[in-house]
């Protein structure tokens, strides 16, 4: 299958259902982009900033990139001028430097608090605590620059699908709890981004209605990325 048809025969599948496909092109030429690209798809994720900004940069400028990798506090200034989501918020400390870059662009960036849910201990996101913590927080209903749009969260890598099926409930469950407490009024609170290439079936009978799918578009990585070094 070419680029291309995985990405008719994904949307055919995804749009009538509402959920949103990030086509996570990490390591892909931007050749191969632009063959999802030709296909219609728009929205791009990456996991590291460097090689996001160097892909913005050679790329059409109607695609929306989501950051979907571990974001350091001292690289929000190159994505901020132009990205679309951070879907990897992992702290009060970046998400204020993302506020604070965002509003010397003149832009209020969309985010997604990262939760973590897997059973592993090398992913990151904040435990159920310190998301209720901070949303609680003086400082955060000050940030005016950044727009909560919801929860991303990462499932255990396994062939358990129990295991898995569960943390995506457990998300699922968190994200209607934090939206009726914290988001009552905010509309724009709607994005539970949770799916990926091995597991988006299940994470869509769970309730996502975004997935960020990679090898299932492109094809296998060459290279592994086990975490986030940038
Ligand atoms: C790489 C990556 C994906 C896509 O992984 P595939 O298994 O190739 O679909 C999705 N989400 C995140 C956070 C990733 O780092």
């Amino acid at each position: 299958m070419s680029i291309a048809t995985n990405i008719e025969s994904l949307q055919i599948d995804l749009k009538p259902i509402g959920v949103t496909l990030v086509a996570v092109s990490k390591t892909k030429s931007n050749e191969e982009i632009m063959e999802a690209y030709a296909a219609g798809q728009r929205i791009f994720g990456e996991n590291m900033v460097q090689e996001m900004v160097e892909k913005y940069e050679a790329l059409p400028k109607d695609i929306e990139w989501h950051l979907v990798g571990h974001l350091q506090t001292n690289k929000v200034k190159y994505i901020a001028p132009f990205i679309s989501m951070i879907q990897s918020v992992d702290s009060l400390k970046v998400l204020k430097e993302i506020d604070k870059l965002a509003g010397k662009h003149n832009r209020i960036i969309d985010c997604l608090l990262q939760v973590y849910i897997a059973d592993e201990a090398t992913k990151f996101g904040f435990d159920h605590a310190e998301l209720i913590e901070m949303l609680r927080s003086e400082e955060f209903p000050r940030l005016q620059h950044i727009r909560v749009r919801g929860l991303m969260g990462i499932a255990t890598n396994t062939e358990n699908e129990k295991v898995i099926k569960e943390e995506f409930y457990e998300l699922k469950m968190l994200f209607d709890g934090v939206k009726a407490s914290f988001f009552r009024k905010a509309e724009t609170f709607d994005t539970l981004s949770m799916g990926m290439s091995s597991d988006y079936s299940l994470a869509i009978e769970q309730g996502a209605n975004m997935v960020r799918l990679g090898s299932t578009i492109f094809g296998k990585r060459i290279i592994k990325h086990y975490k986030n070094k940038d």
